[in-house]
């Protein structure tokens, strides 16, 4: 599914990207929550956790090492940090595009 997502892997429009690879990306949310809030995502369009296939789940392994390694980037590996998923409209979810919310860098 086209979202805005896709457009910010293309680079249509911009974001602040802290790290990329083959198979994900990491940016700064726009509204931020907290003093660090990165949004990773993996370049496929999976709509949400709910649509992950079993083929998926390398590449949702591969996420998690992203986010050890975006949360050791941004300072807050040892501070410690929060990932949460949102996943369909009661879950919060408004982008259809998968993405680990990374927060922290202050007590949540
Ligand atoms: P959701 O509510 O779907 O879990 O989270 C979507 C997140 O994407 C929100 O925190 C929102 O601030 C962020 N977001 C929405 N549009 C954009 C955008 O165009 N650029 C960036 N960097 N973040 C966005």
């Amino acid at each position: 599914m086209e979202t805005v997502f896709s457009k910010i892997i293309r680079r249509e429009i911009p974001a602040t990207i802290v790290y990329e690879d083959d198979l994900s990306l990491a940016f700064l949310d726009i509204f931020p929550k907290a003093p660090v809030h990165v949004l990773i995502i993996p370049k496929k369009p999976i709509e949400s956790l709910e649509h992950v296939q079993e083929e998926d789940l390398p590449l949702i392994a591969h996420l998690f090492s992203v986010v050890k390694k975006v949360a050791a980037q941004t300072g807050v590996a040892e501070s410690g940090y929060r990932i949460a998923i949102n996943c369909g409209k009661e879950g919060g979810q408004e982008v259809p595009h998968l993405h680990l919310h990374l927060m922290g860098g202050k007590q949540l």
